[in-house]
């Protein structure tokens, strides 16, 4: 009886083109065979697998949803299966692409000059130049309008001067550009404006220090980035956004990737979980055949079916053009919560095992943990919702 059954009652294969289908078949089958075996080791080190930044380029996750500049031009759907694959085996590596794509590529290309995306974004989608985004500090997380890193012009249409330190910026120690916010004042101005520099290497003054003891994403290398009088030139500023909304307009884009992510995650966790209890047998029989068993399951299978469904969802209305930044909140936070949700209970039924490696539960379950809280916290995305829908503010 077990032998002949299904992980999924209910797929969404039909609900996707022929297109959609391969990139998804194609992204599973490389992270199976690319990542998979090497991130537990890469986790336990704390290393991320840099050697496998060309292969990701390969295969298009690098400026996916990007046309142009050498980028596959994926539609969201696809986006969005890249990266529920990706996050299967490993938050980290996501983060990884994520950073690279919607938080670095996505901001040069929405917001920057043609000068500036012909520099970046070729060599970005090949993987021969690295990216990061530096929006939070030490004291401005949740409410970054309170950044204190600063840009003054340096006379009139001079270069601007960066002070300032940004904190916990995924990719920061290996980025040869990092897109830093910074309250900006213009030569002139006595009001400062959120703006977006392209802050580079081997800018004087620049300095990134990893940091050490995560116990969390370990495969993923997270740094600061220190300021200290750089002179950027003014070329490298981002010209066509300002204000919060800048930063606010790539986190969409990113936390739209990463609520494909959370199903991947869960997905991945709940397939371990569910072979292991047909497998595992205690009292002369499998535990899957247990009651206690069979509502884990269920439960993981059912939310992960409604994650995808929404995930879907969120896609085909981006493509429209009619997806909000509200709408992605919901998609993060939801899709989050259930992958850590997930996690945590099929860590649970694997008894001890479940806290080994090399059954790639319990890394999902640490790394989640920073994917609920970046990107904009769960609590912060509950009170943008409550917001929606009530019209009342609770963030202050
Ligand atoms: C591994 C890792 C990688 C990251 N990568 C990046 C990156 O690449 N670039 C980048 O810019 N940032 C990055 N971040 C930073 C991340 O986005 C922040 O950690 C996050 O925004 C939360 O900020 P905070 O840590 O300062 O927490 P705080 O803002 O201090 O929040 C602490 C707690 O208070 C709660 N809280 C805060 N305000 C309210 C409120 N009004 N009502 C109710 N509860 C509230 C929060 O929800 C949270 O639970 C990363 C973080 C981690 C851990």
């Amino acid at each position: 009886m077990a032998r002949s059954a299904q992980p999924y009652v209910l797929d969404i294969d039909h609900l996707l083109t022929e297109e959609e289908r391969l990139t998804w078949k194609a992204a599973r089958e490389f992270c199976d065979a690319k990542i998979r075996p090497v991130i537990e080791k890469h986790y336990e080190a704390g290393t991320f697998p840099k050697e496998l930044i060309p292969q990701f380029a390969e295969m298009g996750f690098l400026g996916a949803s990007l046309e142009g500049y050498g980028c596959a031009g994926m539609n969201p759907v696809a986006y969005g299966l890249i990266n529920l694959e990706l996050e299967r085996q490993d938050s980290g590596i996501r983060s990884f692409c994520s950073v690279q794509t919607a938080l670095c590529m996505w901001p040069i290309f929405a917001y920057g000059t043609d000068a500036q995306k012909d520099r970046w974004l070729p060599g970005m989608a090949k993987g021969e130049l690295i990216g990061c985004f530096g929006l939070t500090e030490p004291n401005a997380g949740s409410d970054p309008g309170s950044m204190r890193t600063h840009a003054k012009q340096d006379g009139p249409d001079g270069d601007y001067i960066l002070n300032g330190q940004k904190m916990w910026i995924t990719n920061s120690p290996i980025a040869d550009v990092m897109i830093v916010w910074a309250k900006t004042l213009d030569h002139g101005s006595d009001s400062p404006v959120i703006r977006g520099f392209l802050v580079e290497r081997d800018f004087k003054g620049v300095s990134t220090p990893e940091v050490h003891g995560k116990l969390s994403l370990r495969a993923s290398i997270t740094g600061e980035i220190v300021l200290d009088e750089v002179r950027v030139p003014k070329e490298n500023l981002l010209p066509k956004v300002q204000g919060l909304k800048g930063p606010l307009g790539c986190l969409t884009q990113a936390r739209y990737g990463i609520g494909w992510g959370g199903v991947g995650a869960a997905m991945g966790c709940y397939e371990g979980a569910r072979q292991y209890t047909m497998d595992r047998v205690q009292f002369d029989r499998p535990i899957a055949g247990f009651q206690l068993t069979q509502q884990k399951l269920v439960e993981m299978h059912n939310d992960i079916t409604k994650g995808l469904l929404l995930a879907l969802h969120c896609g085909r209305l981006k493509q429209q053009g009619k997806l909000t930044p509200i709408g992605v909140s919901m998609l993060k936070r939801d899709n989050v919560r259930l992958g850590l949700e997930t996690a945590r209970v099929a860590r649970s039924m694997l008894g001890g095992n479940g806290i080994m490696g090399e059954f790639h539960i319990m890394r999902h379950v640490c790394n989640l943990e920073t994917v609920y809280t970046y990107e904009g916290t769960h609590e912060v995305h509950t009170l943008a919702i409550g917001r929606a829908i009530t019209g009342l503010n609770a963030f202050s």
